[in-house]
């Protein structure tokens, strides 16, 4: 039996509800987290609940947990229930229930939603993966980690429906990151590019620590934003997230990357954060 998290209690699936004016359903007026646990370790929590923190404080969602101590004992408790070693904890916090009115009031409670996914298999997807590229279609906040996600989840499924692992979006001819994952390219000098921290993306937990480990190894990290043109010239691909960590990209729309091959630099980060994510938290 799965056990949700629902404001405050454990509860069977069937019975874990939430009211339908919560403002997360009649408005998107939320934030969310996934965080990966490994062998019920949860990894780079911190980092994590940082993101979150600052997600709400952008919203002016009143912070649920006075002591975030409170939401660590929730999520191992949470693990321990549904008896799960490996996967991803959904944590989605709204801004709370009211009579629906795009005015809120201060004193609403948030309602606070947690809930497992078990991990899957991405073995096939370390040989690399293919995307597509198209228009960001998104809001001018893009680095507060909201549960509004229709233009990534559109963008997601017209790659999912070309047989492709995700898109890559463009705002002023520059990629901006893909739908559910930062992006990065190696260009011909072997630096890594990708796109700075800005409104324009989600700063991922997992990009802060990859480019960590590649300054680490000593590879020149450039974070400006790259084009098509750099694309068409670059010599390795590959994208960041929680879910995948790092995957290989061997074709942009109608471009193979490094003859479809994983690349050296890609290949090495992979090992190094295999490595890493064992021996931290
Ligand atoms: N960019 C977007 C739009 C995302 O949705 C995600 C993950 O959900 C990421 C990047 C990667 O972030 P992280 O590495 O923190 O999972």
């Amino acid at each position: 039996m799965e056990i949700f998290y629902v404001n405050g209690s454990f509860r069977n699936k069937n019975k874990a509800n939430i009211s339908v004016q919560d403002r997360g359903f009649n408005f998107s007026d939320g934030v969310y987290e996934l965080i990966a646990f490994n062998k019920r370790k949860i990894i780079l929590f911190e980092r994590h609940l940082e993101r979150l923190k600052s997600s709400l404080i952008s919203l002016g969602i009143k912070q649920p947990f006075t002591n975030y101590q409170t939401l660590r004992i929730i999520i191992d408790k949470l693990i321990n229930l549904n008896n799960l070693d490996n996967g991803y904890i959904y944590i989605q916090i709204t801004r709370g229930s009211s009579k629906r009115n795009h005015i809120f009031s201060d004193n609403l409670k948030q309602n606070v939603v947690l809930f497992l996914i078990p991990e899957r298999n991405i073995e096939k997807m370390k040989k690399g993966v293919e995307v597509r590229t198209s228009k960001d279609m998104r809001w001018g906040r893009c680095d507060i980690k909201s549960i509004s996600l229709l233009p990534n989840i559109l963008s997601k499924q017209e790659a999912h429906l070309n047989g492709l692992y995700e898109t890559w979006q463009i705002k002023d001819k520059l990629v901006t990151e893909g739908t559910t994952s930062n992006a990065f390219i190696v260009d011909k000098d072997d630096n890594i590019r990708t796109h700075p921290k800005s409104f324009n993306i989600l700063g991922g937990v997992t990009r802060e620590v990859v480019i960590t480990l590649a300054k680490n190894c000593r590879y020149k990290v450039i974070e400006k934003p790259f084009s098509m043109d750099d694309i068409l010239k670059c010599k390795e691909a590959f994208l960041t997230s929680t879910t995948v960590k790092i995957l290989p990209v061997t074709k942009i729309d109608d471009y193979e990357i490094n003859n479809k091959k994983i690349g050296k630099i890609t290949h090495n980060l992979m090992n190094k954060i295999n490595d890493y994510l064992k021996e931290n938290d």
